[in-house]
Order: structure tokens, then C-alpha cells, then sequence
């Protein structure tokens, strides 16, 4: 089988599909992989590294196109990739389904398969697989380290012959994977955390990576089978609003991280909220991409709102590219093994298979997922 990874197309994407280290795993198996020149520069891969872990390397991005059976990619392959992409090949990649699914039609066309990472199932069995939650971990991470960057203040305590510095607020909106990693870093850098999320379970995590759970009554809100929350009521919005105002206020940080699976982010900080907070504060909206928690912010952009800087980067994994790339790389190798059939050296599609029926929204000139096919009408 033939897999090949190419320079990613989107012009901020510094992310690669495929490290040496998961190009030697692929050909242990048996699998041809081949590479675009270039494609793992930014991700700290040279193609002597790749040729080293067995890979070809090639700058005709059409020869590998046409000859490939799967892409793996970070982001979703332009139509004009597709149309490139053999017929009846396999792509791996962020679909992004629900935002523009109408972009996948030259695969329907083509009888391609569309594997999409979004879809993999939140189970322990897929957990290794799961590469939403392997990129919004680091983009947690990179968060912090964005705000803290541009803030004016410190995040930790000092205690020095000439004063105390007080330690910096931080607060966080939505303590999923993303939500969670920020309340940990902050945390380690020394700010004094505070979080909020709708899923009360998720206190004791909060708490037990030294931050306060912020209690707010909104009623009932609950979450889904699948660990994600439930979408709000307009009524329940505003009543978070106005009880988050204070908290929002008080802190020099806001990190916001709410999404609802398959639904746009809800909006949590309105403009006048971003008003009340010190200048010299900074918010960093990490739903910008999928509609946005925070009323004033673009995406890739930074908005001042009287001293107020609001950051609204879209996946700040790409601001951390080299273990975003050997977490996303592992995931996809890991969705690969798990279907690998060794006799044919080949990957198999058994849409018996819980991650499989999820994951495989494509399939020969069909829409196998209801949502995505309603959404391209
Ligand atoms: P997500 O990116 O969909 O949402 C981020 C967070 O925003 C969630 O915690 C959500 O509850 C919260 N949120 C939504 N609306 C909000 C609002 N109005 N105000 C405040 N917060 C709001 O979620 P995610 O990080 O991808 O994952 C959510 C949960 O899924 C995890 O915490 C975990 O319990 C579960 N999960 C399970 C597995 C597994 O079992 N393999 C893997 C990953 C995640």
C-alpha cells in the first residue's frame, strides 16, 4: 500500500502528517510511504530523515498524487487536491465535516475514502487515535505561553528586597483537554487559576491541578454519551454571562475554550466584559475558528480594546509543530494499524467496527454520515 504526505497547503500550517519516526513504523509494516520534499521541514523533519526511515522522497507532488492508495494529512486536501488524488484512494486527515463539507465533493466523485480525525470515537480503545484531543492538549498549552507573552505582568508570586509581586488571575472557560492543559501550565508558571466549566464533573480535575472550580447555576446542562457538553439554552447564555462578568474582570488572563461538538462555540465574553478588565489584560479566545467564546475576536488577529489585547489565533497547535506533529503522526499511525490487515500489507474499512463506522464519512461515491450528508443538501 502507498501512503504518502505532503506539504501541507494551508497557508499557517506548520504541522506534517507523518515524523521519520511513524514513516520507519508504516514501512515495518510493509507499507510504501513517500513524501513531498519539503513537507516536514517546519516540523523539524528534513527528507534525509524521512529517505533514513525508509521513505521516498519526491518534489512531483502530482506523480505521488496520482499514484497514491492513502494521503495523510494534517489539514483537509483542497479540491484541487482531491481532484489530483488517484481514484478510489484513502484520505486521512482534520475534515473540519461540518464547517464546509461541500469541499469533499471532487472525493465523492472519485470514489475516494475520507477517514476524519474529527470523528473518531471518544473511547479508551481509540484514545491513541484521538488526535483532537492530542492537538488541543498542546494547544492548551501554547496558550498560556501566547498570553503570557503578551501580558504586562508576571504570572508567579515574588517575594524580592525590593516588594512582593503579587501572582497574576487566570481564568478558564471550558476544562476540557485543551482547558485543562492551561489550567496546568498556568498553574506551573505560578498564576493563581480559576476555572469554569458546564460538565460539573470536572471540578475534581480542576481542583486537583491546584486551580478553583468556579461555581455558576445555570440550571440543567449536562453532557452527551460521548463526554461532550450539550448546547445551552439562550437563557442559560446570558444568565453565564452576566455571572461570569465579575470573574472576567477580575482576572488579567481569560482563556476561553468552550465548544460544542459539531456546533458553532457559544459566546460567552461579550465586548462590554472584555471593557471591565485592566488594560494590560489579555484574552485569548480559543474557539475563534469554530465562531468564538469572545464577542471582539478575529480570527488571526489581535484586537485592543482599551489596553485589553484579545487574541483570537486559530489551533495554536501549530505554534508548537514538532510534538504537535509526532502526537498527530502517532494517532494516525495508531488508526492505520489498528485496520492494517498483514497478509495484503494494506489497511481494511470493516464498517462493523465502532471507530471505523465513525471515522469513514466516504466511501465509494457515497455519504455514509448523516450530519455531513444533510449539510451538503
Ligand atoms: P470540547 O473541545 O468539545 O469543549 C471544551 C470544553 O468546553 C468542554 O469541557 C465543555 O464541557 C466546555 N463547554 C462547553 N460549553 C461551555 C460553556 N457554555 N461554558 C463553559 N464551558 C463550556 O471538549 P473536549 O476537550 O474535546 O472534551 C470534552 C470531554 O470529553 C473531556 O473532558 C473528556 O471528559 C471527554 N474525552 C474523553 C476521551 C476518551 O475517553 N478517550 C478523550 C477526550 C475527551
Amino acid at each position: 500500500m502507498k501512503i504518502i504526505v505532503l506539504k501541507e497547503t494551508e497557508p499557517l500550517e506548520t504541522r506534517v502528517a507523518l515524523i521519520p519516526a511513524a514513516v520507519k513504523k508504516l514501512v515495518d509494516m510493509k507499507a510504501e510511504v513517500s513524501v513531498e520534499s519539503g513537507a516536514g521541514l517546519e516540523a523539524g523533519a528534513t527528507d534525509a530523515e524521512y529517505e533514513a526511515a525508509g521513505a521516498s522522497v519526491s518534489s512531483d507532488r502530482a506523480g505521488l498524487l496520482a499514484g497514491a492508495d492513502l494521503l495523510a494529512s494534517v489539514g483537509c486536501p483542497t479540491e484541487e487536491t482531491l481532484r489530483a488524488l488517484r481514484e478510489g484512494a484513502t484520505v486521512i486527515a482534520h475534515v473540519r465535516p461540518f464547517d464546509a463539507p461541500s469541499r469533499l465533493a471532487p472525493a465523492i466523485a472519485r470514489r475516494q475514502k475520507v477517514l476524519a480525525m474529527e470523528m473518531v470515537p471518544r473511547s479508551t480503545i481509540a484514545q491513541k487515535m484521538d488526535a483532537l484531543s492530542s492537538q488541543a492538549n498542546l494547544a492548551g498549552y501554547a496558550a498560556v505561553v501566547v498570553a503570557t507573552e503578551r501580558l504586562t505582568r508576571i504570572l508567579p508570586m515574588m517575594t524580592t528586597p525590593a516588594g512582593t509581586i503579587s501572582p497574576a488571575k487566570v481564568f478558564i472557560i471550558g476544562a476540557g483537554v485543551a482547558g485543562l492543559q492551561a489550567i496546568a501550565t498556568a498553574r506551573r508558571l505560578g498564576a493563581r487559576v480559576e476555572a469554569f466549566d458546564v460538565r460539573a464533573e470536572v471540578e475534581e480535575q480542576i481542583r486537583s491541578l491546584g486551580a478553583k472550580f468556579v461555581k455558576f447555576d445555570l440550571g440543567e446542562t449536562g453532557g452527551t454519551a460521548q463526554g461532550y457538553a450539550k448546547q445551552l439554552t439562550e437563557e442559560q447564555l446570558r444568565k453565564q454571562r452576566e455571572l461570569m462578568g465579575k470573574q472576567c474582570a477580575g482576572a488579567d488572563v481569560v482563556i476561553t475554550t468552550a465548544q460544542v461538538f459539531g456546533r458553532k462555540a457559544p459566546q460567552l465574553v461579550t465586548t462590554e466584559m472584555v471593557r471591565q478588565m485592566r488594560p494590560g489584560s489579555v484574552v485569548v479566545d480559543m474557539a475563534v475558528e469554530s465562531g468564538g467564546n469572545v464577542e471582539c475576536s478575529k480570527l488571526n488577529e489581535e484586537v485592543l480594546i482599551e489596553g485589553v489585547r484579545v487574541v483570537g489565533i486559530g489551533n495554536l497547535a501549530r505554534h508548537v509543530p514538532v510534538p504537535a506533529s509526532q502526537m498527530y503522526a502517532s494517532n494516525i499511525v495508531n488508526l492505520i494499524a489498528h485496520f492494517w490487515n498483514k497478509e495484503a500489507a494494506e489497511i481494511r474499512y470493516p464498517l462493523e467496527d465502532e471507530i471505523m463506522k465513525s471515522c469513514l464519512i466516504i466511501s465509494n461515491g457515497e455519504v455514509l454520515n448523516d450530519t455531513v450528508r444533510n449539510l451538503m443538501g
